[in-house]
Formats: structure tokens, sequence, C-alpha cells
């Protein structure tokens, strides 16, 4: 067993691509098992160099970590754009929590109000 072989193909796809679904990135990898992917960004995952978004309890989306920039998620629920913003992690009130990992927050954007 060869691991980590797709390690980079992956991690270059996510260089591209601003939070991707498993199966997107098995279709630019198509000769690897659907399996050996998600295993792979699984491991990715745990090492710290990608960063899986929780969109809902049927999504999750990946995107590269990236410490020097590190952004947070606006969800719009109406039309499921994901927009990128800034979330000062000094204004969230907490109580009994020793890290963030991400923030994600829902709401509607700005198109579909005006709809
Ligand atoms: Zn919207
Ligand atoms: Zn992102």
């Amino acid at each position: 067993m060869r691991h980590g072989i797709y390690e980079n193909r992956i991690l270059s796809v996510l260089k591209k691509e601003h939070l991707i679904s498993i199966s997107s990135i098995h279709k630019k990898i198509p000769e690897a098992d659907f399996s050996t992917i998600f295993r792979t960004v699984d491991r990715l995952s745990t090492r710290g160099l990608v960063r899986a978004v929780h969109v809902n309890k049927d999504m999750v989306l990946y995107e590269l970590s990236d410490e020097h920039n590190l952004h947070d998620h606006f969800l719009c629920v109406d039309c499921g754009n994901i927009e990128t913003i800034v979330v000062t992690r000094n204004n969230i009130q907490t109580r009994n929590v020793g890290g963030i990992v991400d923030v994600l927050v829902r709401g509607h954007c700005l198109e579909c109000i005006r709809k």
C-alpha cells in the first residue's frame, strides 16, 4: 500500500478551489478511488493542512487551512452561496471554550433580500 500518493494532487486541487466537496475533488482525480480520496482528505484534515467546513449535516466542504489568512464563512440559507468573512475572535463571548476552529454565519445575502 502506498499511502499518500494523492496528497499533493489533492492539495493542488484545493489551492485552486475555495470550498470543494469530496465528490468534486474526485471528479478532478478520477483515477483514484472515492474512498482513497475521502481517506486522504481526512488525513490531511487531521494533520491540519485541510479544513473541513460543515455547511449542514449532509454537506461538508473542504479548503486549505491557511493560518496566515484566517477567515470564516457566511452561508446564505436561501441560495446556498458561501462568502468569506472575517470574525474577530476577541469579540466572541466564550465561557468554556479553549479554541475556535471556525465560525459559520448563516443569513440572507443581499441579492436574495432584494428579490
Ligand atoms: Zn442568497
Ligand atoms: Zn474558506
